[in-house]
Parts: structure tokens; sequence; C-alpha cells
């Protein structure tokens, strides 16, 4: 099959090798990559490949790498099948996360992967990752249309949807979960897709629409026993803040206490979106649960469902960017727009 993808490296350690002398990990130049993996040459793809420059540690990705990557990857749309994007795993899903939401009408597949260990290593994860992730990405169906027309990201023989998954573990090789959505495709001996949890557009042949502008004015607020006042007052008192995220116990249940209460009460009567999402890695906010969970949906708190943090927190970007009336924020907040929550 004649398939093209554009590689783009963006930095981690996926990229990196050991100084011989120093031992320290250094990126290498990404436009020689099928000399680290000569592997490639045997899809018979057209693969080009894109580096950052300079490429970044993912721990310093900040918006505006996002729209450089989302503007990269609208500039080179129609000239490519799909897109593998090299990405520190440390953030990967926040970039998953807001990409998901940034590229609109998305048809192509946008696979991020990265690895634990360097490609250079001779033990490494990257190889694997790196190949399963080109093939993902290049792959069509009879109609030659992709398998997985989605923001996704490839770790260790699993495809996740993106805005679903979480970095779990920062040391083996399966550091990402998805923990309220199945995979998309378990890679074994063959790739075996699963098509009833892929999205497909409604149509297609849409013109993609990017959407670049992302208004950060977010805190997350992690609630934990013994949290005092002061720490409230510091964070829902931000001058310029327009949305919390409010990471809750258990299926969204928060302290009862009075000062707790009004506090809250008081943010969101002063226009404040405050979003509820839990703490626990599955399963999801019923705020209809307990007694601490309605006291929080009486006062004007919006339910997160089964929404990650980091997909919480790129939605809110996308959706603040998008409108200035918080009614309009509030409304597509609890809608589902790129298969972020299950409802
Ligand atoms: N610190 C690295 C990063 O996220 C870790 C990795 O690539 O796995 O860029």
């Amino acid at each position: 099959m004649n398939r093209s993808i554009l590689l783009i490296y963006t930095g981690g350690t996926i990229g990196m090798k050991q100084d011989t002398e120093t031992l320290a990990l250094k990126p290498f130049n990404f436009n020689q990559i099928t000399e680290e993996v000569p592997e490639l040459k045997k899809f018979g793809y057209k693969i080009d490949t894109i580096s950052f420059d300079p490429v970044i540690d993912s721990s310093d990705v900040v918006p505006s790498f996002w729209v450089r990557l989302v503007e990269l990857i609208n500039e080179n749309y129609k000239k490519y099948d799909g897109f593998v994007v090299l990405h520190g795993t440390d953030t990967m899903s926040y970039t998953a996360s807001v990409l998901s939401f940034m590229l609109e009408d998305l048809e192509k597949p946008v696979v991020l992967t990265g690895s634990q260990l360097p490609i250079g290593m001779l033990r490494t994860d990257g190889k694997e990752n790196l190949i399963s992730s080109i093939e993902i990405a290049a792959a069509a169906d009879s109609n030659g249309r992709p398998m997985v027309p989605e923001v996704c990201v490839y770790f260790k023989t699993m495809l996740f949807r993106g805005n679903r998954t979480t970095k779990y573990n920062a040391e083996n090789f399966r550091a990402f979960r998805s923990a309220n959505y199945p995979i998309l495709a378990d890679v074994g001996i063959h790739i075996k897709y699963n098509p009833s949890v892929i999205s497909y557009p409604k149509e297609w042949g849409k013109e993609l629409k990017i959407n670049t502008a992302l208004d950060t004015n977010v805190a997350i607020l992690k609630i934990f026993p013994g949290i005092q006042p002061y720490v409230l007052d510091a964070v829902l008192g931000v001058k310029g803040l327009r949305a919390v995220i409010l990471e809750t116990f258990g299926s969204g249940n928060a302290p009862t206490s009075d000062w707790f209460i009004e506090r809250i009460k008081k943010a969101v009567n002063d226009g404040l979106i405050v979003m509820n999402v839990t703490q626990c890695h599955a399963g999801k906010v019923n705020m209809d649960a307990y007694a601490t969970g309605i006291a929080l949906k009486k006062e004007g708190v919006v339910g997160g469902f089964d929404i990650t943090t980091e997909s919480a927190l790129a939605k809110l970007f996308y959706l603040l960017g998008k409108h200035s009336d918080i009614d309009d924020v509030k409304r597509e907040l609890v809608s589902n727009l790129r298969g972020e929550i299950s409802i």
C-alpha cells in the first residue's frame, strides 16, 4: 500500500542517545531516524520527518507548543495519510487531550507515542512504539479510509483514545492507562482494531478545522482531609481566573462544612466555573449519590462525569477560548464533544 506518514519529533526520551563519554541523555538529529531504526524502510511507506527546534522535554510544554503542533498538522493535512507525534511521556496525555479539541472534524489518525528508554538503547521500548504507531497511522480499511481517525496514544501494545489517557507509571513500559474507556486496538501478532469503540466521522469529507484560541485561566484544586479555608481562598481568589477543576473524593464528594460550601457558592455566584472531577483513576462523578456531592450540585458545581483531569483541563482551555459567555462553556462542558466522557 502506498501510504504517506508525517513523523513529527517534539522531544522526549524516545529521541535521545546516551553520550558515550558523559552517559547523559542528549537528543539526536531526528532526520537521521532511518539510520537509528532501519526497520522503517521495510514498510515501503513514504515517511517524512519534521523535528521541532529546539526539541523539548515535555515538562516544558506550553500552549504555544500545541498551537505550533496543530498548525503543522493543518499545513500538512492533505499531503499525508496519517501523523505520528513523538512526544515526552510526562505530559503526553495533556497534549493528546488538548489536540483532540483543537483538531475539529479530524478524519486522519494522529498517533502520539514516546518511550521510557531512549531509542538508541539496547532494551528500548521506543522502536516497537514507533513502528507500531506508524503502522496504525497508515492503516486503512478496504475503502481506503483510516482505521482510527482520532487523536490517540500508542504505548506498549495498546492504542488508546488520547483524551482518555493518564500517565500511570513512571518506570515500567506500560506507562499509560485509560481506566474509563476500552483500548482502540490491541497489538500482538496482529493489530486487532476495535471498531465499536473507535469514533468515525458522521459524514466523511469535511475540512479540518483548527481551534487555536486557548484560555488558560484555569486552576486545579485537589481537596484533601484537613484542607484549610486559606487554601480555597488562595485559589478561588485568583484575579482573572475563569474556572477551577475541583478534584474531589470518590464519586464527586467534598467536605460539607459550612466554610467550604460557602466559599464554593460564592465563587460560582461570582461567575467562576467549578468543575467536579474525581481523584479516583476509574469511575465517574455522580453528585446525586451522597449528601457530600448533592451539596456541591446545589451550589452550581458542574459534574465532570468520567473525564480525566488532563482532559478536563484541555476541554476548559478550549471552551473558554471559544466562548466568552460562561453559560455556553457550561453547556458544552457537559456534552460529549470528542469522546472524552461517557454519557
Ligand atoms: N521527561 C521526559 C519527557 O516527558 C520523559 C519521557 O520522555 O518519557 O519529555
